[in-house]
């Protein structure tokens, strides 16, 4: 059912991002005076269509330049006060008693930057480390001041009269989690992004169960994958470390990697891989500093790279070029005992896997791989034939004479699981988001609730 206004005393959800694209969730979940958001991301195509290069919005107009083109939702109660002066959006009192955020990949998190202070962000403990680490390390990274809360599996945090139960799922990063949010007309089931072939699959069947067991009024699910027919090639975590293993053990070159920086599961592969064929792997003092901080959350088991002798610490020549500490930020400095620079990497190619990102391959003129080296893209295929950044990335490669492989696993459920995933929690309603096809999810199930942006719908 659709309706117009919020003054309701029913429970009902409006869906501001995340509907027909992959990403951007901002889920609205009002039920009487209860109001939460789930998630609070930006889209990876948020205002393309008016800013490119250096044409950005400015900041001295807050959020006057997003509502200027409808990049935001114009809603009350939400945003911070100061972001709101120079638009015709009044300030309001938050009328928003929480945000929970499912993990912290940028389309789920991102514009917690914008929220009023006053609201508070309940997330997981390791999510929290994540923003706290992208934050010091990052300079265009600021989520503001927020009243955090950290939960794990087996917390309920109450909100205005609902109670909302994380549970964790394996994802392509550390601390996903899916929400089981008990509401006055039953519960509803939010899946955040989930997959079942990363090293965690328990932890998504967890999920599946508890949501199963509640007997969900509806489900908010998401459908990445939920396409007529997959054109790439996706690979299971293991079979990535597999695959990955057998380019390493065949060769006494070099083997560069390129993965999201987030995703330690990744992580944790090419460093079983390096360790299982008497490398080391080198990375950046930027990953090092999401190690030293991840380690602190024992569950994880990630090594630190303070005390781990199989993993050295790349640094790039800066300001001096001399390598001198003055040279770096100060959180690059604590790794510094660990230290490798393009000389030592040169000179050891048979003994190191590293990982090197698609922006720091100038390192590649100073580290003079030897041809025939190795260079594994350990992230998604590119979206178009005509992809500018695939295409210099190549280009570096062919010039360096290096060997390329594609080699990923995905952190999203297949259209296959996805059915199955539904088919076991059984909702009596769906709700599709994170996809481009909604209409696809008629074909697994009954019940579907097709969604638009901005409009409420009730249970
Ligand atoms: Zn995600």
């Amino acid at each position: 059912m659709i309706f117009d206004g919020r003054l309701f005393a029913m429970v009902s959800l409006t869906f501001y991002g995340g509907v027909n694209e992959i990403g951007g969730n901002k889920v609205l979940l009002e039920d009487g005076k209860a109001r939460v958001f789930l998630d609070f991301g930006q889209s990876f195509t948020f205002g393309v269509d008016y800013f490119t290069g250096w044409l950005v919005p400015r900041t001295i107009n807050g959020l006057g330049d997003y509502f200027e083109f409808g990049l935001l939702p114009k809603i009350t109660g939400v945003y911070a006060e100061e972001l709101l002066a120079f638009t015709d959006l009044p300030y309001t009192e938050p009328g928003t008693d929480a945000v929970f955020l499912s993990h912290a990949h940028v389309d789920h998190v991102n514009h917690i930057q914008f929220l009023d202070p006053k609201i508070r962000v309940c997330l997981g403990a390791g999510t929290k480390l994540f923003l706290e680490v992208m934050e010091e390390t990052s300079s265009f990274c600021n989520y503001g001041e927020h009243q955090y809360e950290t939960f794990r599996t087996g917390d309920k945090i109450k909100a205005d009269g609902l109670v909302v139960e994380p549970v964790h799922v394996d994802h392509s990063i550390p601390a996903a989690y899916g929400f089981l949010i008990h509401t006055s007309e039953g519960t509803i089931v939010y899946t955040g992004d989930l997959r079942a072939h990363g090293p965690r699959r328990d932890m998504t069947e967890e999920f599946a169960d508890k949501a199963r067991e509640s007997e969900p009024v509806a489900m908010i699910c998401e459908g990445t994958r939920m396409v007529e027919a997959e054109k790439r090639k996706n690979y299971s975590e293991q079979q990535v470390e597999e695959l990955s293993d057998e380019v390493t053990s065949s060769t006494d070159k070099i083997v560069f990697v390129t993965r999201y920086s987030r995703d330690m599961d990744r992580f944790r592969s090419f460093y079983n891989v390096a360790r299982n064929n008497g490398r080391k792997i080198v990375i950046s003092p930027k990953t090092a500093c999401l190690l030293s901080k991840l380690v602190d959350d024992k569950r994880l088991e990630l090594p630190d790279p303070l005390r781990d002798n199989d993993i050295l610490v790349y640094y790039k020549r800066k300001k001096s070029g001399e390598f001198d500490e003055k040279d770096y930020y100060i959180w690059e400095r604590q790794f510094m005992d660990k230290m490798v620079t393009c000389e030592f990497v040169h000179e050891n190619q048979s003994k190191l896997i590293m990982d090197l990102d698609f922006y720091q391959f100038a390192e590649l003129i100073d580290i003079r791989p030897s041809a025939g080296s190795h260079f594994i893209h350990s992230m998604s295929e590119p979206y178009s034939e005509e992809d500018i950044q695939d295409q210099v990335m190549h280009n570096w490669l062919d010039h360096f004479k290096m060997r390329f492989h594609q080699l990923h696993a995905s952190g999203h459920l297949s259209r296959h699981q996805l059915a199955s995933l539904i088919d076991t929690i059984k909702p009596s309603k769906i709700y599709p988001i994170h996809t481009e096809n909604q209409q696809l999810f008629r074909k697994s199930c009954n019940n579907v609730q097709a969604i638009e942006c901005g409009t409420g719908y009730r249970l």
